[in-house]
């Protein structure tokens, strides 16, 4: 004979160890969705607090410290130090991988026309991430963005996009 109360009791059971773990699944999906959503967690540069961005249409480039990206070459058969390789500066020494702000150029470096973007404009570039404009370019001229990339071949990857970019101005 079975005892109904034991049956709504392993119903009950049941549900609470379903309600259980359904919270258990979605507190393991939140945690992440929270900090991809943030974004900010595993970068190194944040958007601004309480300000809404601008969306600009751009032309998203990639580069990254070698020669080819940032005009510049060495002297005495590669060995000798890197000079800038052409433009009113030809032949002046080149910190390779210093940004004109003085920065390391790391992920989230973007380079800009500073007329357009000034120094310090925070953007979010989809398929990239946030970014803070640090250096420019003499090829960077107008709506044009550079985001940085630790090798040649992920800035060549990257290629050329016109995207909408959220921008955050200092
Ligand atoms: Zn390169």
């Amino acid at each position: 004979m079975s005892n109904p109360h034991r049956i709504t009791s392993d119903a009950t059971s049941a549900t609470k160890g379903w309600h259980r773990s359904f919270f258990a699944v979605m507190a393991g999906l939140a945690l992440p969705a929270m900090m991809w959503l943030s974004g900010c967690l595993s970068e190194r540069i944040c958007p601004p607090q309480g300000r809404v961005p601008v969306l600009m249409p751009l032309e998203v480039t990639g580069y990254c410290n070698c020669g080819l990206c940032c005009n510049w070459s060495r002297g005495w058969l590669g060995l000798g130090q890197a000079v800038i390789a052409s433009g009113p500066n030809q032949g002046r020494p080149k910190a390779v991988g210093i940004t004109a702000s003085g920065t390391r150029a790391a992920h989230g470096t973007v380079a800009a026309d500073t007329s357009v973007l000034p120094l310090g404009t925070i953007v979010y570039v989809p398929g990239y991430g946030y970014g803070r404009v640090e250096d420019r370019g003499g090829a960077i001229v107008g709506n044009h963005l550079d985001v940085w990339f630790p090798s040649h071949e992920e800035a060549v990857r990257w290629g050329r996009q016109r995207m909408y970019v959220r921008v955050w101005k200092p």
